[in-house]
Parts: C-alpha cells; sequence; structure tokens
C-alpha cells in the first residue's frame, strides 16, 4: 500500500511565504521566549476520549523510558521539573498535555516511554492501541520528536516507534540524547548511523538533531525547530 506524505510536508504556498520572511535568529528568538514562557500542564489522557480538543498545533515527544524525555522537555521549557510534576507512577501510560503560550499558540504531548524489557504484554498491547490511534487520528499533530540515546544508537523498539509514525504518515525528527555522555568522534559516528537510519523511514526528517539537556547544546535549535513544526 502506497504511503501518504506526512501532512505536515504539504505545506500550503502560503505558509511558504510567512516561514521565509524571517531569519533563523529571530524564529530562534521567538521559540526561546515562547517555550521559557508559559507552560502548563494541561491533562493527562489515559484513553482517546480524554484527549483535549483539537484547537491547537501539537508537537508529540516519544522515546524508550530513560531516554531523557523529561530531561529534554525541562530543558526546552527553561525548567527544573515540568514533565516530572505530572508523571507520577502510575501515569506512565498516558498522554501528557502541555499548554505553551499566552494566548495559547501549540500543546506539547509528552507520550508515554517505551522499551520496558519486563512490560507484560498486556501493558505494551494497551500502549501500541492508545500510540496508534493518537497518531492515526490527531489532524492537529504537527510532528513527532523520537528521541535516542546518544551512547546506544537507534534500536528495535525505536524503528517500531518509527514505523508506527511512518504509517500513520506523521512527519518525525530524530533527536539523539545525551551528547555530552560520549567521546566527540563517537557522536559523530552515532549521528552518521541515526541518519542513515532516517534515510529509511519515509516520513522521518533526513537531518538528525544532536541534544544534551544537560549542557544546554542543541536546544535553543530544537526550540525553533518546534515552533516552525508547530507553524507549518
Ligand atoms: P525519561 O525516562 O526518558 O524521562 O528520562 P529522564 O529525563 O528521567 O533521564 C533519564 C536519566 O538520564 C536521568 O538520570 C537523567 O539525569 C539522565 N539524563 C537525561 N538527559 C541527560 C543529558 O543530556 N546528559 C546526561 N549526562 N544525562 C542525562
Amino acid at each position: 500500500m502506497p504511503i501518504a506524505l506526512p501532512r505536515a510536508m504539504r505545506r500550503q504556498p502560503s505558509e511558504l511565504g510567512r516561514v521565509s520572511e524571517e531569519g533563523p535568529d529571530e524564529l530562534a528568538e521567538r521559540a526561546r521566549k515562547l517555550l521559557t514562557g508559559r507552560v502548563e500542564f494541561l491533562l493527562s489522557a489515559p484513553q482517546l476520549k480524554f484527549l483535549p480538543e483539537p484547537d491547537a498545533p501539537e508537537i508529540a515527544f516519544a522515546g524508550r523510558s530513560n531516554v531523557g524525555k523529561s530531561s529534554l522537555l525541562n530543558a526546552l521549557t527553561g525548567r527544573k521539573s515540568l514533565a516530572r510534576a505530572s508523571v507520577t507512577p502510575g501515569r506512565t501510560q498516558e498522554l501528557n498535555f502541555f499548554d505553551v503560550g499566552e494566548p495559547l499558540a501549540l500543546r506539547l504531548v509528552d507520550m508515554p516511554g517505551y522499551g520496558f524489557a519486563k512490560a507484560p504484554v498486556k501493558v505494551v498491547e494497551r500502549w501500541k492501541m492508545l500510540v496508534r490511534d493518537f497518531l492515526r487520528g490527531r489532524a492537529v499533530l504537527k510532528r513527532a520528536l523520537v528521541l535516542i540515546d546518544s551512547r546506544h544508537g537507534p534500536k528495535d523498539v525505536d524503528r517500531e516507534m518509527m514505523k508506527m509514525l511512518d504509517e500513520a504518515a506523521v512527519g518525525y525528527r530524530l533527536v539523539l540524547t545525551k551528547a555530552d555522555k560520549i567521546k566527540a568522534s563517537d557522536l559523530a559516528a552515532v549521528t552518521a548511523a541515526t541518519a542513515a537510519e532516517a534515510r529509511l523511514h519515509v516520513a522521518a526528517f533526513p537531518e538528525v538533531s544532536v541534544t544534551s539537556s544537560e549542557k544546554g547544546m542543541g536546544i535553543a535549535e530544537l526550540r525553533a525547530a518546534v515552533l516552525a513544526d508547530a507553524e507549518s
């Protein structure tokens, strides 16, 4: 079956005009102000019927548990404990929504982490159903970020996530996390391997984002990408 172009890649000419009017520095500054300004936890959705109204563009964050997703959300929003505040132990299988901007400009969606080695089959199946249905049915979902640990590179569970996004025609960026934990030469190698992986996937962006929440590396660039994606 042919796979549709990710919806965010089907831009209208008028939208392209808007993006090109603004330089990269202005976009980065607007993104910094927005993402470090008002960001509030909205709700956790354990099932699709609890999703918020689709009244703002959404950017979803996915990754294996322990990949550094909470740390990245905190770094992007300039906070110490944004993501943690809402994620109590029983809530790890829920989609967590955060409102950004006053007035509301976009929503960040913290997707449940995957790849627990000992997760019961039932939990994994429930996760798959929730995530797949969300990805397929969410018209306001502009982009997903798939986080990959720099020390490990893409694993089969990440490929499975990427395949779900390909099939749902949701465009996504691959984001390496914890880049400060490895040597520059190893980082170059894992970045190349991740870019090669991206080329195998129809909905993946070709460029790989390299980040360290600990050192602030790549955070300004990723903020700008998140804003540009939300406005695409
Ligand atoms: P999550 O389970 O994906 O939300 O992962 P966390 O954000 O809780 O991070 C998992 C572990 O990795 C924690 O011990 C973090 O302190 C650590 N970590 C996350 N990001 C970075 C980073 O950029 N650099 C380093 N050195 N450690 C990180």
